[in-house]
């Protein structure tokens, strides 16, 4: 696992050595992960590589086979969820169909004997929170996808736990809702300073809202870090491709700051003087691309353009080398001239050095747990 920045007092959430297993099939394979207090963290990776597990082990719905669980500095892996300060938003909203909405998020408060006006007043102010206020009288029913998903988190966050934990809380809405609720979840959670911990298979989403990222696969994490830092210098092929589109490329160091590809020989920062081999990737949209080429500039490679997909916002490139080898750039529509090339048209593809990434080798695939 990669991890960037420093041991932090203010962890909020730790998860040490977790593994969990179901019958011969370990979903856990031995997580690390420390998330800060008020954090927006982001659980990424594709489906089955055990983002959910983990979640209903930090909630209390599941029990680790082995590791701990510390909470604001206390251990909680042996507590039961409703004794632990952390509340989950689901995908599926869960509302009780026959109470109102008012109904559905005082019910927790009511469970724990409160009553009356501080009820009351609590169920409002989260209403008020996820401005859902004028629908307090309603049944679920009649409210629409992104509504009921408001109630299921004005319910989360009337109990005003110190985690909230959400498990694509946004998957059923359709993507144009989604993204407005991206960007409301991330304003509400700078806005309460809670620590938010939001699950999701969805790398767009992911970007939009998360602080720091933990990049999951096959029940490990991959790479964890900001999220800037995680797309800029994905340390994997799987992270540069699974965050985002990448070019990867193989090849053999030839000398200091020197690999040698199937473009050719490349300038790539932080190449020592070796013959070891080298994966590269680079993003499609550091590529530049031109007619005429560059004076004086390293890394240029005559391409031909071999399909084109106009976004309205960008254009994206398939191009090929004489070699055969393919490559996607992107460029943005911005009424310059690199900017709406024809399919055929012979270009010039620049690769700047410092936009080359050298990946670590993959690792290993999970073995089976150890007996504890
Ligand atoms: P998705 O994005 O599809 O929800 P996920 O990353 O959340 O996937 P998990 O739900 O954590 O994945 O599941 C991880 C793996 O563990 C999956 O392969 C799943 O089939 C398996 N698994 C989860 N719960 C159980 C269970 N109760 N019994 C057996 N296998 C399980």
């Amino acid at each position: 696992t990669v991890i960037s920045g420093a041991r932090d007092p203010d962890w909020d959430v730790e998860l040490r050595g977790l593994y969990k297993r179901f019958g011969d099939f370990v979903a856990l394979d031995g997580i690390d992960l420390q998330i800060r207090r008020g954090e927006f963290f982001g659980l990424l990776g594709p489906s089955g590589c055990g983002k959910t597990t983990l979640l209903r082990i930090l909630a209390g719905l599941e029990m680790a086979d082995a590791g701990a669980v510390v909470i604001r500095g206390r251990p909680v892996g042996h507590l039961p969820a409703h004794k632990r300060n952390v509340n989950t938003v689901f995908q599926s909203y869960a509302l009780f169909p026959f109470m109102t909405v008012e109904e559905n998020v005082g019910f927790g408060l009511r469970m724990r004997g409160l009553r009356g006006e501080t009820v009351r007043k609590k169920v409002a102010a989260a209403l008020e929170l996820v401005e859902i206020g004028a629908f307090a009288g309603r049944k679920p029913h009649e409210l629409s996808g992104g509504q009921q998903q408001r109630v299921a988190l004005a319910r989360a966050l009337v109990n005003e736990p110190e985690v909230l934990l959400l498990d694509e809380p946004l998957s059923a809405l359709d993507a144009k809702l989604r993204k407005q609720l991206q960007v409301q979840l991330c304003e509400l959670q700078r806005r309460l300073g809670m620590t938010f911990i939001f699950v999701t298979h969805d790398q767009e989403e992911a970007l939009v809202t998360s602080d720091r990222v933990a990049v999951m696969r096959a029940g490990r994490i991959e790479q964890m870090g900001l999220i800037d830092e995680v797309y800029e210098r994905p340390a994997t092929a799987f992270v540069a491709e699974f965050l985002g589109a990448s070019n990867l490329l193989q090849g053999t160091a030839c000398g200091t700051d020197c690999v040698d590809t199937p473009l050719g020989k490349l300038k790539v920062l932080g190449i020592p003087a070796s013959h070891e081999p080298v994966q590269l990737a680079i993003r499609p949209e550091k590529i530049q691309l031109s007619r005429t080429g560059w004076d004086l500039l390293p890394n240029q490679v005559p391409v031909r353009v071999e399909n084109l997909i106009y976004t309205g916002a960008e254009n994206q490139y398939l191009l090929r080398t004489a070699q055969g080898q393919h490559l996607k750039a992107t460029a943005l529509n911005m009424d310059n001239e690199d900017f709406g090339f024809e399919i055929g048209e012979a270009l010039v593809a620049h690769l700047p050095p410092k936009s080359l990434i050298r990946l670590q080798p993959a690792p290993l695939p999970p073995s089976p747990m150890e007996d504890p």
